[in-house]
C-alpha cells in the first residue's frame, strides 16, 4: 500500500472489524495517486479472515492470486461500461457466497456507465445484500447520476502531501525528483513517477527549455514547435513558473515593498502580462481547429519578452 493511504486504510479496517462499514462505497479520488490500490485494499480487508489483509489466510491468498470467487471486477474493454456488466453484478450480489464471507464488487471510474448500466447499478445499490460490498470510484464525481452518490457512503480521497509522497517517489527511481515536479504534475505521485520513468513528457526538461528561453538562448517559435502535442500542460506549467517568479520577486522585497523602484514596478507588471497570456491561451486551448504551435508561440514570445 502506498504510505500516504496507509492511514485511511487502517480506519477501513477498523470499520470492517467493527461491521460499520456502508454497503456502497464511493471513492472520489483524482487520477494518478493510487486509488486503485486503495481500493484493493479495502476489497482484500472484506475478504480477509483476520480483516487486516494478512496475507497468509486461504482469502488472501485467493485474493492476491486475482482468484478470490466472491470477488467481482467489473472489467470493460470499451471507453463506456455498459449495461451488460452491470447486469452481471446482479446476478453476483444475489448468489451466495462461495467462501461463506464477505462478496465485493469493485467497478472503477464509474464515470464511464452508460446510462442503463447507472440505471442498473442503482437498483443493485437500493436493495443490499447482506454481507456484499460495492467499491466504487471515480476521478469526476459530476459525472455520475445524483441518485447513485446519494446512495453510497462518499469518501473524498485527498491528493497526498508532498512529504508523503516525495520520499516513496525517490524510492522509486534512480532520476532526479523535486517538489517542484511534483506540483507540476497536481502532486500526483504515480503520474510524475510515469513521467520520470517512461521519458514522457517531463517537467524538469521543460523547467530547463523555460530558463533558456528566459535567457534568450532558445527561440519561441522552436520550443511552440516541440511542445505543440501537449499544449495544454506545458501552457499550465509555464503559468506555475512565471506565479513562482513573481512571488519571489514580491517575497525578495520582503518589508521594503513601499521601496519597489519602477523598473520593479515595470518588471513585475511584464510578468503579470505573461501570467495573463497564459490564462487566455489555456481558455483556448480546447477549442476546435485551434493552431496549438502559434498559441504556445505568442505565449512564449511573451515570456521572453517579460523578463
Ligand atoms: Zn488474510
Amino acid at each position: 500500500m502506498y504510505p500516504w493511504f496507509q492511514n485511511l486504510l487502517a480506519t477501513f479496517q477498523h470499520r470492517v472489524n467493527q461491521q460499520q462499514l456502508h454497503h456502497g462505497l464511493l471513492l472520489i479520488a483524482e487520477t494518478g495517486i493510487g486509488s486503485d490500490a486503495l481500493i484493493n485494499g479495502i476489497a482484500q480487508t472484506l475478504v480477509c479472515q483476520t480483516a487486516n489483509n494478512c496475507g497468509e489466510c486461504k482469502a488472501c491468498k485467493l485474493f492476491e492470486a486475482s482468484s478470490h470467487p466472491d470477488i467481482k471486477r467489473v472489467v470493460s474493454d470499451k471507453p463506456s461500461i455498459g449495461v451488460d456488466l452491470i447486469r452481471e453484478v446482479g446476478e453476483f450480489v444475489t448468489s451466495t457466497s462461495q467462501l461463506l464471507g464477505n462478496k465485493v464488487v469493485i467497478i472503477e471510474d464509474i464515470e464511464r456507465m452508460t446510462e442503463s448500466a447507472s440505471n442498473s447499478l442503482l437498483k443493485t445499490l437500493e436493495e443490499p445484500n447482506n454481507n456484499t460490498y460495492l467499491l466504487l470510484s471515480t476521478s469526476s464525481a459530476n459525472s455520475v447520476l445524483p441518485t447513485i452518490k446519494s446512495r453510497c457512503e462518499k469518501i473524498n480521497v485527498s491528493t497526498p502531501a508532498a512529504s508523503e509522497s516525495l520520499p516513496w517517489i525517490k524510492s522509486q527511481t534512480n532520476k532526479a525528483v523535486t517538489k517542484e515536479g511534483l506540483m507540476a504534475f497536481s502532486n500526483r505521485p504515480l503520474e510524475y513517477l510515469e513521467s520520470l520513468n517512461e521519458g514522457k513528457l517531463g517537467f524538469e526538461d521543460f523547467h530547463e527549455k523555460f530558463n533558456q528561453l528566459i535567457d534568450k538562448k532558445v527561440h519561441a517559435f522552436m520550443l511552440a514547435e516541440s511542445y505543440k502535442d501537449n499544449a495544454a500542460k506545458v501552457v499550465a506549467w509555464a503559468y506555475m513558473l512565471l506565479i513562482q517568479r513573481y512571488q519571489t520577486m514580491l517575497l525578495g522585497k520582503g518589508n521594503h515593498a513601499e521601496s519597489l523602484a519602477s523598473t520593479e514596478y515595470d518588471s513585475m507588471q511584464r510578468l503579470a502580462e505573461s501570467i495573463d497570456a497564459c490564462k487566455q491561451a489555456n481558455l483556448k486551448i480546447s477549442q476546435a481547429g485551434i493552431n496549438k504551435s502559434l498559441l504556445l508561440q505568442k505565449v512564449f514570445n511573451k515570456i521572453q519578452m517579460s523578463t
